[in-house]
């Protein structure tokens, strides 16, 4: 778990208020979920075979003896939320929410234990139109940051459709049973599917000659699958079908994808999701369909940085420098009424009450383009000497009661 220090929020803000504005865009309404829940809803929901509740989930019993978790996504919590106020059955919902997640993963580079996620989930529409959607959410976000990410698809059909093929591919995969690492012989039981997943170079042949899911697909999803592509050849929006994409968690049928990068070694994924149209029958509400995504903030935040990019620049823009007896309380007062009448001006009072140099050496580090100096000269004569720390100008007298609209006019021009 790390911490993000204040030289890195900027960025993260910028992020996160840059996808607020585009959710609103597209009328995703946020939802606030609690980051614990109990256990048996994510075992029922992301799968009992799956790497993240065999042993990814910090498990805890509170005083009564039930069994809670840390959220290791937040899927399971929306749906769960759904079904408890009933916002789901009958209904369509646009939802986005954002937060902490936690899987006791090896910590590594873009992999953390406690990590942030921002996501969208749509209930109640069944055509694939939602689908193509998500996808131009997640492309408009990458435009307005200014990433390129790749984006690769794929359907894993209905889950009948699904369990058929996955006869296949055990039928396949145990006749190379010799060929198969450790891990894939453990999931040739368990999960098999995500043996296609597998990043070891030695199975990569025997996965190259697997059947493919795309070839066993139902006619509903093969439609759909369909439709989706032309909506975004219509978009002129970059695809690759990827059949041997398949998802970590259980419950996704149909449609499934990630947008990805190389320029962050192996862990390359920065947003995933898909279709998971069983998800809220299995976890006991009425049959509905649903879908949505997740992106990964931390490998999109160091994806950026490793761009250059900074997020906004929240140094000040006035310092305050006030020495003597009576000019610290002074510079309260003019303080207060600087920032109450220039919303959202951003002024750093010293606030020290230590030398003239030091503060004014503070100034300059701040990177404030005034500094407003008052001493006992100032005090006496009820005004700021004003000092422009990025250009040559002489500095100048200006009386209190004018300081607000010169500090405007410094700052943003003059009035049109
Ligand atoms: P991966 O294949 O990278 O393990 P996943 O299939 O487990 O991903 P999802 O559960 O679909 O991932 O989560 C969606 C996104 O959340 C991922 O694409 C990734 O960007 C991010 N993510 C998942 N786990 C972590 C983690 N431990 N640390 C940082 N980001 C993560
Ligand atoms: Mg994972």
């Amino acid at each position: 778990m790390k911490d993000i220090l204040p030289e890195q929020t900027s960025l993260w803000q910028e992020v996160e208020d840059t996808a607020r504005s585009v959710f609103d865009s597209y009328g995703y309404r946020e939802i606030r979920v609690p980051v614990v829940e109990r256990t048996e809803l994510f075992r029922r929901s992301i799968g009992e075979a799956t790497d993240v509740v065999e042993k990814e989930m910090y498990t805890f019993e509170d005083r009564d003896g039930d069994s809670l978790s840390l959220r290791p996504e937040a899927t399971a919590g929306v749906v769960r939320a759904g079904l408890t106020n009933g916002f789901i059955y009958n209904q369509r919902q646009r939802l986005w929410y954002s937060g902490p997640m936690f899987r006791y993963e090896k910590p590594q580079r873009g992999r953390y234990r406690q990590f942030y996620q921002i996501g969208a989930e749509a209930f109640g529409y069944p055509a694939p139109q939602i689908d193509a959607e998500l996808l131009f959410v997640c492309a408009r976000l990458w435009d307005r940051v200014g990433l390129e990410l790749r984006l690769e698809i794929n359907s894993l059909g209905t889950l009948q459709a699904r369990a058929e093929y996955r006869a296949k591919l055990v039928e396949y995969l145990a006749q190379h049973r010799n060929e198969l690492d450790d891990d894939s012989r453990r999931r040739l039981k368990s999960n098999p599917l995500r043996i296609l997943d597998s990043k070891n170079p030695e199975m990569a042949e025997l996965i190259a000659n697997a059947p493919l899911i795309t070839d066993h697909l139902d006619p509903v999803s093969r439609s759909d699958f369909n439709q989706l592509k032309t909506m975004l050849d219509d978009a002129g929006a970059r695809y690759v079908v990827n059949p041997h994409l398949v998802r970590g968690l259980d419950y996704y049928t149909g449609l499934v994808f990630e947008w990805l990068t190389d320029d962050l070694g192996a862990q390359g994924a920065v947003c995933a999701g898909g279709r998971y149209d069983n998800l809220v029958a299995e976890l006991g509400g009425q049959p509905t369909v649903a879908t949505g995504f997740s992106i990964g903030l931390d490998r999109l935040v160091e994806l950026l940085a490793q761009q250059g990019a900074q997020g906004r620049d929240l140094s000040p823009e006035v310092y305050l420098v006030a020495v003597g007896d009576e000019a610290p309380r002074v510079s309260m007062r003019l303080a207060e009424e600087l920032r109450e009448r220039l919303t959202g001006l951003r002024l750093e009072n010293d606030c020290t009450g230590g030398g003239f140099r030091a503060q004014m050496k503070r100034a300059d580090r701040s990177g404030a383009r005034l500094a407003v100096l008052l001493g006992d000269d100032e005090f006496a004569g009820q005004y700021a000497t004003v000092k422009n720390l990025r250009d040559d100008t002489e500095q100048e007298r200006v009386s209190w009661t004018e300081l607000c609209a010169y500090v405007d006019r410094a700052l943003n021009g003059a009035p049109a």
